[in-house]
């Protein structure tokens, strides 16, 4: 049997949603746990008195994922609190207004890709600075948070995060056979309809609830439900999945 200790993980973006519901989850899987984000320092530090009444340790840092001395800082105060950091989930993630491509400017463009790929690429990049092996580190988790969107593609709504979504499964398919000999795992999850505030961001927050009937489990799904697998993915129990992309979308 394998005996697993579980470690110091940095969830971005775990201030609300499905990242916030993977801090309360590894909390009670013995994690400890960064909470990170960018502008609700309140919620965060909510989610921070959770993790700790569950018995585990915990952090809040601000930081923005797009940003390179964000992220650097991200890591190390996480790594001076509360150790070696053993796994990253690499969850923040933000769209914009529905539409067409046609009407979408330069700068959303890049807005949601230095948020969602970019931010993602440098998140994992200091996690495999940090973990591997032949950095000196003990090896760890990569888990990131795509989407259904990167095969639905988001037509009328957000092809540009659908696209960057896309970009986060190619990362992690080229990652995990990068990195794999190095005592990392990087899998994926692509969540479909989930009950968080992101739909308001794009201008319908009823969006999941409307579009539940094409959900062949006929409802949107939880960040709870989400949390579940990424948790999974983080815990040795998932010790030979590795380079997955894991639907958590109810068969959408
Ligand atoms: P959410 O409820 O809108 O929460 C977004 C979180 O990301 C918040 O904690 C926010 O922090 C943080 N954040 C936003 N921009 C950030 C940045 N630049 N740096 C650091 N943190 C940032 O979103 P969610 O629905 O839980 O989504 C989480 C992930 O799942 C995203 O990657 C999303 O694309 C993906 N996803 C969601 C769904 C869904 O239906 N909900 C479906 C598929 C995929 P503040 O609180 O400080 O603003």
């Amino acid at each position: 049997m394998v005996i697993w200790k579980s470690g110091v993980v940095i969830i971005t973006g775990a201030s609300r949603g499905i990242g916030a519901a993977c801090a309360r989850l590894a909390a009670r899987e013995n994690w400890s746990v960064c909470v990170n984000y960018t502008s609700n320092a309140d919620a965060a530090q909510a989610v921070v008195e959770d993790v700790e009444a569950a018995g585990a340790k915990a952090i809040a840092v601000q930081a923005d994922v797009s940003k390179e001395d964000d992220v650097l800082r991200l890591f190390k105060v996480t790594a001076d609190a509360l150790g070696p950091v053993t796994a990253l989930v690499n969850n923040a993630g933000i769209l914009e207004n529905q539409m067409k491509l046609e009407a979408m400017s330069a700068e959303r463009f890049a807005r949601v890709f230095s948020v969602n790929a970019i931010g993602a690429l440098l998140c994992a990049r200091e996690a495999v600075r940090v973990m591997g092996k032949s950095h000196g580190g003990q090896g760890g988790v990569i888990v990131n948070v795509s989407s259904a969107a990167s095969r639905l593609g988001s037509p009328n709504e957000y092809i540009d995060y659908a696209a960057s979504k896309g970009a986060v499964d190619t990362l992690t398919i080229g990652l995990a056979k990068e990195v794999g000999g190095d005592g990392i795992r990087v899998n994926a999850v692509r969540p479909g309809l989930i009950l968080t505030d992101i739909h308001a961001s794009s201008g319908e927050p009823g969006r999941a609830e409307r579009l539940a009937p094409q959900v062949p489990a006929g409802r949107p799904g939880t960040a709870e439900e989400v949390a579940e697998t990424i948790v999974w993915l983080m815990s040795e129990k998932a010790s030979y999945v590795n380079g997955a992309l894991l639907d958590v979308s109810g068969g959408r």
